[in-house]
């Protein structure tokens, strides 16, 4: 077995090992940007169907590729980046096996979105991602608004399924034992429950990364973004 595919298998015995204290299974997306279609296409082979990216060119030009065309029938894209308003509409058409955009942050967007998947007859996944550490450069909503854009989407985007919370977290909160920003979308997820008629156990959190996906499920979280830890260090 490639140093690879080894990768993943012991990311994915740590994640079961967790997860059987916790009461739904957590789903591993792969974030594979700035690597080689290559190495996503043998991670496919070795049962691993979610993988994420964060530039929309990257995403349209590696969902569009040959060898995942022909080798990935069943790959599920989630992008996790910024998307820009404008460019929706290429996205929305160009990207393939797109799953979720897990990264829609204001009313703006989400109306964007709903606009041009309505054109085409089409739904898609989303989770709302929260600004939980308040650094001005990073994206996100503020926790304290993220209410009032679930109930837009609820109100009036028919095409989006908004399937519950994501946040990337401070770097405090990834080289230190203090879950803070975990805590901060828990309490979101808490505040959303009480406001709709939506079980707790329906809302996905989206938490943790290479560094800190072990505590992110001891919290948690439904579903880890890994990237470095299965494909290397990016340059
Ligand atoms: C790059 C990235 C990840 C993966 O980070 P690693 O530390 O390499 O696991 C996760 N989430 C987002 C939004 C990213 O941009």
């Amino acid at each position: 077995m490639s140093e690879l595919t080894s990768r993943l298998n012991l990311i994915l015995q740590r994640i079961s090992k967790l997860h059987s204290h916790t009461r739904r299974p957590v789903r591993l997306v792969a974030i594979s940007k700035t690597k080689p279609v290559e190495d996503i296409v043998e991670l496919y082979h070795a049962g691993q169907r979610y993988f994420g990216e964060n530039y929309a060119e990257e995403l349209e030009k590696k969902s569009n590729d040959k060898l995942i065309r022909t080798h990935c029938p069943d790959i599920r894209w989630h992008f996790v980046g910024h998307l820009q308003r404008k460019k929706v509409p290429r996205f929305l058409t160009r990207v393939v096996n797109l799953d979720c955009i897990q990264t829609v942050d204001s009313i703006e967007l989400a109306e964007r979105l709903n606009f041009i998947l309505q054109q085409h007859a089409r739904k898609l996944n989303v989770l709302i991602q929260i600004n939980t550490s308040n650094e001005k450069q990073k994206y996100g909503i503020e926790p304290k608004q993220f209410l009032s854009l679930y109930d837009f989407i609820e109100k009036n985007c028919p095409t989006l399924n908004c399937q519950g919370l994501m946040t990337i977290g401070s770097m405090s909160n990834v080289q230190s034992e203090n879950d803070q920003d975990f805590q901060v979308l828990i309490q979101c997820r808490k505040d959303l429950c009480e406001k709709s008629n939506r079980n707790f156990d329906e809302i996905e959190l989206s938490m943790g990364m290479s560094h800190d996906y072990e505590r992110a499920i001891q919290a948690g979280s439904t579903i880890v973004r890994v990237g470095s830890s299965i494909f290397g260090a990016r340059r």
